[in-house]
C-alpha cells in the first residue's frame, strides 16, 4: 500500500505539473500581450511627443512672419500718420494703428507660450526615447523567452501525460478511480500528509487508532472529513 501510495504522490505531482503547463497556455499570452502593449505605449509617447514638437515649431515659425507681416503694416500706418489731414482720418489710423499693436502684442504672448511649450517637449523627448528604446529591449527579451515556452507546452504536456500513463497502470484500479474521484471533487492534493496528528489538508484531527494504521501503511486510510488519501511520511517534517 506505501508503494501505491508513493506512486500516488508521484502521479499528483505530474497532475501538479499538468496542471501548471495548461494554466500557462492561458497566462503566457496574457503576459507577452502586456509586454507587448508596453512597448507600443513607450513608443507612441515618443512618437506623440516628437510630432507636437515639430508641430509647435511649424507654429511658431507661422506666428513668428505674422508678426513680421503686421509690424510691416504697423510702420506703413505710422508712416502715413505724416500725410493726415482730417481729424477723422486721424481717429480712423489711430484705431487701425492700435489694432495692429494689438494683434502684434497678442501674437507675440503665444509665440512666447509656445517657446516655453517647445522647451519642455526638448526636454522631454530624449528621456522618452530612451525609455520606449529601454522598454522594447527588455521587453522583446522577455517575450523571446516566454515565446519558447509557448512553443514547449505541447511538448511538455505530452511528456507529463507519457510518465502519468506508465504510473498508472502499476496503480491497482480501484484505488486509481479513489484518486481520480477526490482529484476531480476536491482539487488540489490527493495524497496528503498527516500533519501534527490532523489531515495535511483539511486540519480534521485524526484519533489515535488512525495514526496507528497510517504509520503501519499497510492499508490506504482516507480522511473521514475530506476524503484524502493519509500518509505518515512524505519527506515533510511535521
Ligand atoms: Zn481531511
Amino acid at each position: 500500500m506505501l508503494n501505491d501510495l508513493q506512486m500516488l504522490l508521484e502521479l499528483q505531482t505530474i497532475d501538479y505539473d499538468l496542471g501548471e503547463l495548461e494554466r500557462s497556455k492561458e497566462y503566457i499570452p496574457d503576459m507577452m500581450e502586456n509586454l507587448r502593449r508596453e512597448i507600443n505605449e513607450t513608443v507612441e509617447l515618443f512618437q506623440k511627443t516628437e510630432q507636437e514638437l515639430s508641430e509647435s515649431k511649424v507654429t511658431q515659425g507661422k506666428l513668428e512672419l505674422e508678426v513680421k507681416t503686421k509690424q510691416d503694416e504697423l510702420k506703413k500706418l505710422q508712416a502715413q500718420m505724416m500725410s493726415i489731414k482730417t481729424n477723422k482720418e486721424y481717429d480712423a489710423l489711430i484705431s487701425q494703428i492700435d489694432n495692429a499693436k494689438e494683434t502684434i502684442s497678442d501674437k507675440e504672448t503665444e509665440i512666447l507660450e509656445l517657446i516655453e511649450k517647445i522647451e519642455k517637449l526638448e526636454s522631454s523627448i530624449d528621456d522618452y526615447n530612451k525609455k520606449a528604446e529601454e522598454i522594447k529591449e527588455q521587453n522583446e527579451k522577455q517575450l523571446a523567452i516566454l515565446q519558447e515556452k509557448m512553443d514547449s507546452v505541447g511538448s511538455k504536456i505530452d511528456s507529463k501525460e507519457g510518465e502519468r500513463s506508465r504510473i498508472m497502470v502499476k496503480v491497482p484500479k480501484r484505488t486509481m478511480s479513489v484518486y481520480e474521484r477526490i482529484r476531480k471533487n476536491r482539487g488540489g492534493d490527493v495524497v496528503v500528509p498527516v500533519r501534527k496528528r490532523a489531515c495535511g489538508a483539511c486540519y480534521k484531527a485524526l484519533p489515535p487508532h488512525r495514526i496507528q494504521e497510517i504509520k503501519r501503511g499497510d492499508q490506504i486510510i482516507t480522511c473521514d472529513n475530506c476524503g484524502r488519501m493519509l500518509l505518515w511520511h512524505n519527506g515533510v517534517s511535521e
